[in-house]
């Protein structure tokens, strides 16, 4: 008997990518496109799909792992919506809808970053333990945690990128949060607050930049704050940003400093190498948190 074919949605604010896979080393077939308006590009989704269903057989089940906010309540009328998201042309968007229209599949529908965390527990830098923090640095900052084969979801989802930070004095930036301007780890370290703030993209900035002294400190002040609330066992960064891979050691360092040897864990305690990591996962861990969405629903 063939193994179940799994459709995987990775639905982000410029880029959606879409797979069919048996697993996540079998990836049948995988298409990139852009995000334009909900309608263009959903029928560019579906139209993907069908082709690789008529090529490898059909699905037995469909993961959507997006950006958001989007509603994860089952019993709402806007379930499986895209909500007020700052995408303008996506607002209040029935992304899961208008797939079921075309694919009569079970679906499981969580954020990308939710996603990330699953996958990266499941498959990636987690594997080894039960809980996994998954933080992304770039366009924005956001946040999903899971433990076990759960992700975490409650009065919405968890948006960890607007924990409030302390801004340092030598730093006069007014912040880009639209609603906390200076006041969230979004408003001060996102990829678009870096931009902004010293006039070019992160990556164009050298690594002994007094930029990355900034980043390192709110980076840490926020991973604080998620530690002692979530305990996760793993801490995966990953996003645009976080390609700046010289990030790491300091920001362990910063984060032990910060929690001021409160925490007794050994983890932490013995130099965080393997606790504070970019994704195993790499840039897959999107869509292949879609995939565990999609297999988990199956
Ligand atoms: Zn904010």
């Amino acid at each position: 008997m063939s193994s179940p074919i799994y459709g995987a949605i990775e639905a982000g604010g410029t880029k959606f990518v879409v797979a069919l896979a048996t697993g996540p080393n079998e990836i049948l077939a995988r298409t990139t496109l852009p995000t334009a308006t909900p309608p263009e590009t959903l029928a560019a989704v579906v139209a993907f799909l069908n082709q690789a269903e008529d090529k490898h057989g059909k699905l037995s089940s469909l993961g959507v792992a997006s950006f958001g906010p989007i509603d994860l309540h089952l019993e709402s009328p806007t379930y499986g919506y895209i909500t007020s998201t700052p995408k303008a042309a996506w607002t209040q968007t029935n992304i899961l809808g208008v797939l079921k229209e075309s694919f009569s599949v079970p679906m499981g529908f969580d954020t990308d970053v939710n996603g990330a965390a699953l996958a990266e527990c499941r498959w990636g830098a987690a594997q080894s333990v039960d809980s996994c923090l998954y933080i992304t640095v770039g366009t924005g900052i956001g946040g999903g945690f899971a433990c076990g084969s759960r992700t975490l979801q409650g009065l919405v989802h968890p948006e960890m990128g607007h924990v409030r930070i302390q801004q340092l004095p030598q730093d006069e930036f007014p912040g880009v949060c639209p609603f906390h301007q200076n006041a969230c780890v979004e408003g001060l370290a996102s990829g678009p607050a870096l931009e902004k703030r010293w006039g070019c993209p992160g990556h164009e900035l050298p690594p002994e930049h007094e930029a990355w002294t900034l980043q390192v400190d709110y980076l840490a002040q926020a991973l604080v704050n998620m530690i002692v609330v979530l305990s996760p066992e793993c801490v995966v960064l990953g996003g645009g940003v976080m390609k700046q891979s010289h990030l790491f050691p300091p920001l362990r360092i910063r984060v032990q400093e910060l929690l001021n040897g409160y925490l007794e864990a050994p983890q932490i305690l013995e130099e965080n190498q393997d606790y504070i990591v970019p994704p195993l996962l790499g840039d897959n861990a999107g869509l292949l948190g879609a995939l565990t969405l999609g297999m988990d629903a199956g």
